[in-house]
């Protein structure tokens, strides 16, 4: 017997139990960037690979080792987008949303790296995010976190931290990039293999290891905050008093560097100490280089993005899901007369209670049958409908999941009666 085809390591199926959660979430998420005043931008799911390479940075994990890409049949390098940042700047730049105008955007769909998959960590994975252009203080900056804690609150996700650092500019980083040098070159023997590697061609990157043997040596590192000239330090200190003033607690992390190398001045993460080891839920930050990078005007750039598998792994573990039911009341129908009726009654019904969800069995069978699946659907109530109720116009609601009597209602007013409990 030959083995079926399984689903691509790290890339998951999302089953009818867990879609209810991913809708809530989404549609959570979509109403609060509605109410402050962002717009969806979709873009294609594969871009020219150079777009990544020349955007998240030659020497970084995800274009080193983690793209999926390949050659079309054209002979065009392409790649699965790891990440949307990239593709948003592109599609802002193509279709002229960047001139003289600011731009509050968000975008939401699968993303794809080739890491080795672990809790948390897949193949494919679902980001929402959102890019901001035009704005240069950190007033943006600030509500952007101000939005986030915002859908933690209305979310019901609990303690998250906020780690905030400031990345400086080019060159305030370039002159800092000598201090670590010098400082992991002293302790060359400290290095891991990618660390030693990165010591020249990146040796920020190193900042950002994911290896535990490598910690005590980066938490001593020279800090970035000593480099960073008055502007800088000046943007960040703001930042951080619209904060205060908006009540929002922070801790400042000067190792947090991210791991994409278009990001200056302000960068930020949300972490949680309760999915081990990947515990951050939402990253982003300032790029205000990005643009021009790619071939644009100069113009700011602050945006972030958050893992939606993370998020609900989160909301699991707090117990802040909905209890998710298919149906709100279930039609049993007996015999073939109310078969037929039962199939008009039920688009009478979702005509009259567009909020109704309905559930019409089909595929026969007897009252036992028929009620083990009316029970399985959660619905609240099972409506009757046999020759008998129909030959009386009559319905019989049966509340399953409370102790209450049966019940008739006359087809007439059964809409009017459902309104009530549904
Ligand atoms: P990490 O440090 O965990 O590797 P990252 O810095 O690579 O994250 P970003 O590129 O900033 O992550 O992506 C933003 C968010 O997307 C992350 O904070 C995380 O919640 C989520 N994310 C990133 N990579 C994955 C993945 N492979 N699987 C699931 N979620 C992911
Ligand atoms: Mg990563």
């Amino acid at each position: 017997m030959s083995k079926n085809i399984q689903a691509i390591r790290g890339m998951h199926d999302v089953l009818p139990g867990e879609s209810p959660h991913w809708q809530y979430l989404e549609s959570r998420v979509r109403g609060v960037l509605g109410r402050y005043g962002y717009e969806e931008i979709r873009m294609p799911i594969v871009e020219f690979t150079e777009l990544f390479k020349r955007s998240i940075g030659e020497v970084t994990d995800i274009v080193e080792k983690e793209m999926y890409t390949f050659e079309d049949r054209n002979g065009d390098s392409l790649t699965l987008r790891p990440e949307g940042t990239a593709g948003c700047v592109r599609a802002a730049m193509e279709h002229g949303l960047l001139h003289n105008q600011t731009q509050r955007l968000w975008y939401q769909g699968p993303m794809f790296r080739h890491e080795r998959p672990q809790k948390g960590r897949y193949r494919q994975f679902q980001q929402m995010g959102v890019e901001t252009f035009g704005l240069a203080g950190p007033d943006i900056d600030a509500e952007l976190i101000l939005l986030s804690a915002r859908l933690w609150r209305e979310l019901g996700i609990r303690g998250l931290e906020l780690q905030l650092n400031s990345l400086g500019t080019a060159e305030e980083r370039a002159r800092y990039r000598e201090e670590l040098v010098a400082y992991f070159s002293a302790h060359a023997g400290q290095l891991d293999e990618d660390s030693k590697r990165r010591l020249h061609s990146n040796p920020l990157r190193i900042l950002d290891t994911k290896n535990p043997a490598m910690a005590e040596l980066v938490a001593n590192a020279p800090s970035l905050a000593a480099c960073l000239g008055e502007a800088s330090t000046a943007h960040f200190e703001q930042l951080c008093g619209l904060l205060d003033a908006a009540g929002i607690a922070y801790v400042r992390n000067p190792r947090l560097v991210r791991g994409l190398d278009y990001y200056s001045l302000t960068v930020f993460e949300w972490v949680t100490d309760q999915l081990g080891a990947q515990g951050t839920v939402c990253a982003g930050g300032r790029y205000d280089g990005l643009v021009a990078q790619l071939g644009g005007r100069e113009t700011p750039a602050v945006g972030f993005a958050m893992g939606i598998e993370r998020l609900l792994a989160v909301m699991e573990v707090q117990g802040v899901l909905p209890k998710a039911t298919r149906a709100d009341a279930y039609l049993v129908l007996m015999g073939e007369r109310a078969q037929q009726a039962g199939l008009a009654l039920a688009e009478q019904l979702r005509d009259q209670l567009p909020g109704l969800r309905l559930l019409t069995h089909c595929g026969g069978g007897g009252f036992k049958a028929q009620f083990k699946r009316a029970d399985r659907s959660g619905a609240k109530v099972a409506l009757v409908l046999g020759d008998d109720e129909l030959e009386r116009q009559q319905v019989s609601i049966k509340h399953l999941r409370e102790d209450v009597p049966q019940e008739s209602v006359a087809m007439n007013d059964l809409a009017q009666r459902l309104a009530g409990l549904v």
